[in-house]
């Protein structure tokens, strides 16, 4: 059999060059394996014909036999339709067309039989069809009725004359040239295990089942093949690299540690607190390299866990560095450590966009020298003039807004690389940080620390504006801040949403006696924190911002924060905000402010707000109703995944299936070479020339 991979589409009867240019260019299928792989996005099921008695509005999509009686042109102007009075031979419904009406009327004959095809709606109090496909019944025989793909067509194809129907004639095409059985890609011993379908029944049953049963049974072999090559190709990885790399070794929790933890330490560590730096000394210990995820909610007190952590580097004789991903929460770093450490014998020093000339090259001349052992920046920590003398720990905090790349200039900075721990309090579902960070260990801070009052969630409605600021007058007045979050900066002319810069004015003019500062991402990274510093430090007690603010800031004394048009956050953006509040012990409160007029989604997302404050439970919910592509992280993780079929958010059983199968095909051949393996390193060779990113993810 030919090599599909390598056939061109060109050699497929019906497509010569100007629509395999329009194939590739536009759903990127150059050959005969690409097409195969183009799957549908949903079938029809064409064996069944309904008659006109049974239908009902909730029917999706329904098929009858029968003739039209006659045509009638109804309505002028842009209002014109065609009726066509349709029986079945029992009952009578009318079919009715607003385009394309000279089409119908020359091309369908009366008292001919034909099969119709479309979704039964409600018109004038009567059930009928709108736009309905009309097909003799000579050229569909009802021999050849069956399930019907549908295939994704791009608004530039379908110009240039492709419907799902092209497509499907093309995959038909493919089907009857092949007659030797597609290659398998899976062991045998695989497919017996987990009585999979033969990919070649597979491919075919998945383009044309013949029944809905096994429809899902060829589809749960494609996506299980996904999603398993990612695995083992992700765990073979990290096996590999826990090999080949040697971690630094930290032996001893020496004095600065215990100095620390007797005597500077101002409160009791949570249980979590403790799991989590029991997990990261073993790791430290162990002679491998750590590459820890440390996933805590907002509030939940990763910094100080973190704080230990290099304190222990120190101890056996290495530097440390915590970047953070802005100047503004770099600062509030230096604050919290500079605090935390007091007197302790320590040079801890900042590195950012900001600090230059001499003060700049007096924290270069201590990295060199080790002198400075303690680094805490932004960016700036990765340029190449930044040289440790001996850096044995990175912490790198609200992970996703650091790429792939940058975190591996990081490995660069010492011969052999440091202990790396990832913070994040975007809290990620299971089964997406299985195949995102699936080779990194995660620890989890699934508790916060004692005392902390819930932020109270509030859902408003945007046309009581006085209650909102009297609530937040009463706030203030009690000697507390507040936040006011914008979705945009400057006035949209498209879209009425609140902005940033007219609300900045107009909060002025609500609240005359109150000081307001402003920020937002098109400010100057200089105006801005000053303007933020204002905030931290009392001067002002009304912040209007946009969504810089979401990550990291630090002002206990905020207790309100109002969202305006809310409806435009995703789920895990208004968590985030949210976080800013309820970091002290009074109550704070959150106000979700809306039109009236909500989708049904965006009216379950205030919901789950106002309902819960678990951030995994937020993230779970988000990836439902998002979907993985969207969530916050996974793009500028740099991972780019190739899923066709599976779902990360929907085929979370398979995930986990997927992940057992990759351990124990590698648990008995560490190294994929046995000959029954062979197949598998053909796959994940033909996954690597499509993704050359895999081998990044870190
Ligand atoms: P995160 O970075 O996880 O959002 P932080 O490290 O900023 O959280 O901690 C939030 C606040 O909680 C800080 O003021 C910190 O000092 C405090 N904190 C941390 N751990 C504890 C604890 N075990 N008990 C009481 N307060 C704590
Ligand atoms: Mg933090």
């Amino acid at each position: 059999m030919q090599d599909l991979r390598h056939t061109d589409i060109t050699y497929l009867p019906g497509i010569g060059p100007t629509r395999a240019k329009i194939l590739r260019d536009e759903a990127g299928i150059a050959t005969w394996h690409d097409l195969l792989y183009y799957f549908p996005y949903k079938h029809i099921d064409r064996s069944r014909l309904y008659s006109i008695a049974e239908l009902t509005t909730d029917m999706p999509f329904v098929q009858l036999k029968g003739r039209f009686l006659s045509f009638e042109e109804q309505g002028v102007g842009r209002k014109k339709r065609l009726v066509g009075h349709f029986t079945d031979g029992h009952g009578v419904m009318d079919l009715v067309w607003f385009n394309g009406i000279r089409y119908v009327t020359s091309s369908v004959k009366l008292n001919t039989d034909y099969i119709i095809f479309g979704r039964p709606s409600l018109f004038s109090g009567r059930i009928n069809v709108m736009h309905p496909e009309v097909e003799s019944v000579d050229s569909l025989s009802l021999a050849k009725m069956r399930m019907q793909p549908y295939y994704t067509v791009s608004e530039k194809m379908k110009k240039r004359g492709f419907s799902s129907r092209t497509i499907e004639r093309f995959t038909s095409t493919l089907f009857s040239l092949l007659k030797e059985r597609i290659p398998e890609t899976l062991p045998d011993y695989l497919l017996e295990r987990l009585h999979l379908m033969p990919l070649d029944e597979a491919l075919r049953a998945a383009h044309y089942p013949s029944t809905a049963d096994e429809l899902s049974r060829a589809t749960m072999r494609l996506k299980f093949e996904e999603l398993f090559l990612i695995q083992l190709s992700i765990i073979r990885y990290a096996r590999e690299r826990t090999q080949r790399l040697r971690g630094h070794v930290f032996r001893v929790v020496g004095p600065l540690f215990n100095t620390f933890y007797a005597r500077h330490l101002p409160f009791p560590l949570t249980e979590a607190q403790k799991r989590v730096l029991r997990e990261m000394r073993i790791d430290m210990g162990s002679g491998r390299q750590m590459n820890r995820l440390l996933q805590g909610d907002v509030g939940s007190g990763k910094t100080l866990v973190a704080l230990m952590a290099m304190l222990i580097a120190l101890d056996n004789g290495y530097q440390a560095c915590i970047m953070a991903p802005t100047e503004i929460l770099a600062e509030q770093h230096l604050e919290t450590f500079r605090t935390f450490l007091a007197d302790m014998p320590l040079r801890v020093e900042l590195l950012t966009g900001t600090v230059k000339g001499k003060r700049r090259q007096s924290v270069l001349d201590g990295l060199a020298t080790g002198e400075v052992q303690i680094l805490i920046g932004t960016h700036a920590v990765i340029e190449d003039g930044v040289q440790f003398r001996n850096l044995g720990l990175v912490v790198i905090d609200e992970q996703h807004r650091f790429g792939v790349a940058q975190r591996a200039r990081l490995w660069a900075k010492n011969v052999e690389p440091p202990h790396v721990l990832v913070m994040t309090a975007t809290p990620i579902p299971r089964t997406l940080a299985m195949t995102l960070y699936g080779d990194l260990d995660v620890s989890v801070i699934d508790e916060l620390p004692p005392g902390r009052k819930p932020v109270k969630t509030i859902h408003a409605y945007d046309n009581r504006p006085d209650e909102l600021y009297r609530g937040v007058r009463h706030e203030i007045d009690a000697g507390r801040q507040a936040y006011f979050v914008y979705p945009l900066v400057k006035e949209s002319e498209k879209m009425d949403l609140k902005n940033v810069e007219d609300e900045y004015l107009r909060l002025q003019q609500i609240f005359p006696d109150l000081r307001v500062s402003m920020v937002h991402g098109q400010m100057r990274p200089a105006e801005k924190d000053a303007e933020m510093q204002r905030f931290v430090k009392g001067e002002t007690q009304i912040l209007v911002s946009t969504t810089v603010i979401e990550v990291g800031v630090n002002v206990p004394n905020a207790s309100v924060m109002v969202i305006q048009n809310a409806e435009r956050f995703g789920l895990s953006q208004l968590h985030q905000l949210r976080g800013r509040v309820g970091r002290g012990a009074d109550q704070s409160y959150c106000i979700l402010v809306t039109s009236y007029e909500l989708s049904r989604d965006t009216r379950r997302r205030i919901q789950i707000m106002t309902e819960t404050s678990d951030g995994f439970e937020i993230a779970e919910e988000d990836l439902k109703l998002r979907g993985p592509g969207d969530l916050e992280g996974t793009q500028q993780s740099g991972v780019a995944f190739d899923l066709r079929l599976a779902n990360l958010a929907r085929d979370g059983q398979l995930v986990q299936l997927a992940r057992d199968t990759a351990t124990f095909v590698l648990d008995a051949d560490p190294t994929l070479s046995a000959p029954e393996n062979k197949l598998l390193v053909e796959q994940l060779q033909a996954m690597k020339e499509g993704h050359e990113n895999w081998s990044l993810i870190s």
